[in-house]
């Protein structure tokens, strides 16, 4: 009760808290019970989602506690932003990074040797280097907190072996409690932290759900992503917003082709192989944005805390859930309604990208069940709302133009057409929001799923009818009443095969393919024998 009593006037004093969440009051009451233990090396592992005032979690205790606490961050800008916290409530704290002068170090060990400051903060790499091993031996250590510690098991085996290395360091050290802190944590990263870090004790896991409440997710059919995000950005999507890329190139070409189509909206590209300069300027510009979009790789996020984030757009499928929700986890810090959006164009099929694809399965829930969590309630996706949409914009306008003039257009000439902006004939502007090279860049998605095909010589245009089925019906139907009675004179309404319904043919699901009739003398007879490629 009296230590209750203590949680609740600290919240209050130091930090300004009037009532703690009742996530930060089990863990802090945790970490103070195992501090009374007798036994080391006690380990605590918590899953907190982002928002959830997780390094109140461990700032709390550091005051309580008798000896040190030391808490390691993956990146130079969480250590700063740390240091920034604690100084900002009048709390001491010793700052051990790279690029320090021997006389600055001394310094800062004798006021840990005086006891001015009970807090360290520093990273994996300075935490191995032997002056400080010897330096943090010579104090009893109360707490080592590391955060973010997914990216020990992520980063720890590949490109940062310094966070691989704590482990033994950790082993080596008068070290009282070690405490994990993450946003997200699926099996592989638990078993990974065991394996590397709590390798004396199993900890104490509290986990909280990962679920964002305040984030809905949705997902976009497109046949052209440049086009998709430019329209969604400018419309629909509140910002600032993120557009996550899977490569360094794609940032700067989605970046650059947004630019083009909105000069008026600020956006920049962001990604690890821009310098550190760069990067800080970009952190800062970005900061301060209340419109701006920022093209980034996955670099961008961990150790930036805009809050107001409204929109995060992947513009490709991650490889995992995990990493997929820590990087949409970035939208709504701030606690208000954000959006996570998928753009997916139909040539992803693996992995994750089946989670967004399904029209009948709850995005939220599949995501949180790759982390094996359940969920009760889901707030707000696609699928749960009923607003799923399997339509591609622009998909129907172009399989019309093609229909009705099969063999007539290239696809670069079509693609004139449709994004001509003046009236030239029926077909021209109806695609007058896209430029040239959207449509284009439409046309060959659909020519590379072999629902359009192009002749040899002069690369001309035709619908694969057996990719469609259904669609057939409508297609011809528009045909026959455009021009099948009118231009030859001779085709009636009857001997127009529209009425007969499409026959599922076995597992595969697709449509039983059409066959024209040999009365009707439709051009497109000549197309269809064309094979689809499997
Ligand atoms: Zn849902």
């Amino acid at each position: 009760m009296q230590l209750e009593a203590t949680i609740h006037t600290l919240a209050k004093e130091v930090f300004g808290i009037q009532t703690l969440r009742p996530f930060q009051h089990v863990v802090i009451q945790r970490i103070l019970e195992l501090d009374r233990q007798s036994a080391d090396h006690s380990g605590l592992l918590v899953t907190l989602p982002t928002g959830s005032g997780k390094s109140l979690c461990f700032m709390l205790p550091s005051l309580l506690v008798e000896g040190l606490t030391v808490i390691v961050y993956p990146l130079l800008s969480l250590m700063n932003d740390q240091v920034r916290r604690f100084t900002s409530k009048g709390i001491g704290c010793v700052a051990i990074q790279g690029g320090q002068t021997q006389e600055l170090r001394k310094r800062l060990f004798d006021d840990l040797a005086l006891q001015k400051c009970k807090v360290v903060i520093t990273n994996a790499e300075c935490m191995g280097q032997a002056s400080v091993i010897a330096e943090l031996a010579r104090h009893r250590i109360s707490l080592l907190v590391i955060d973010e510690a997914h990216t020990i098991v992520r980063w720890g085996e590949g490109f940062r072996p310094a966070l691989a290395a704590l482990g033994p360091l950790i082993a080596f050290l008068p070290i009282k409690q070690v405490l994990c802190f993450t946003a997200t944590a699926d099996d592989g990263v638990v078993e990974g932290l065991n394996h590397l870090i709590f390798t004396k004790h199993k900890p104490h896991v509290v986990r909280a759900s990962s679920d964002r409440p305040n984030i809905s997710y949705h997902v976009f059919r497109t046949l052209c992503k440049d086009h998709t995000l430019s329209t969604l950005l400018e419309y629909s999507l509140s910002r600032p917003a993120i557009v996550f890329c899977n490569t360094r190139e794609g940032t700067h070409f989605a970046c650059n082709a947004f630019l083009r189509s909105h000069p008026g909206i600020p956006c920049r590209y962001y990604h690890a192989g821009l310098d550190a300069n760069q990067r800080k300027a970009l952190e800062a510009w970005f900061e301060n944005q209340k419109e701006g979009v920022l093209f980034s790789t996955n670099a961008f996020g961990m150790g930036v805390d805009k809050s107001n984030i409204r929109t995060v757009i992947h513009r490709e499928v991650p490889g995992d859930a995990l990493s997929y929700l820590q990087e949409s986890g970035r939208a709504g810090r701030d606690g208000n309604h954000s959006r996570a959006v998928v753009l997916l164009d139909g040539t992803e099929k693996e992995g994750l990208a089946a989670v967004f694809s399904s029209t009948t399965a709850c995005h939220r829930q599949s995501l949180l069940a790759e982390l094996g969590e359940e969920l009760e309630f889901c707030n707000g996706c696609d699928v749960c709302r009923h607003s799923v949409y399997t339509e591609r914009e622009g998909e129907a306008a172009l399989l019309r133009c093609i229909a009705v003039h099969p063999l007539h257009y290239s696809p670069s000439s079509l693609s004139a057409l449709l994004s001509y902006k003046k009236a030239y004939n029926s077909f021209s502007r109806t695609l007058s929001g896209w430029t040239q090279k959207e449509v284009r860049s439409a046309l060959h998605l659909l020519l590379a799923e072999g629902k359009v095909g192009t002749t040899k010589r002069h690369r001309r245009l035709f619908l694969r009818y057996e990719a469609y089925g259904q669609l057939l019906t409508s297609l011809h139907l528009y045909r026959m009443l455009k021009y099948g009675t009118k231009r030859t004179g001779k085709h009636t309404y009857k001997n127009v095969p529209y009425a007969s319904p499409p026959v599922p043919s076995g597992e595969t699901g697709a449509t039983q393919a059409y066959t024209p009739s040999t009365e009707t003398g439709f051009l497109m007879e000549e197309i269809v024998p064309v094979a689809h490629p499997r």
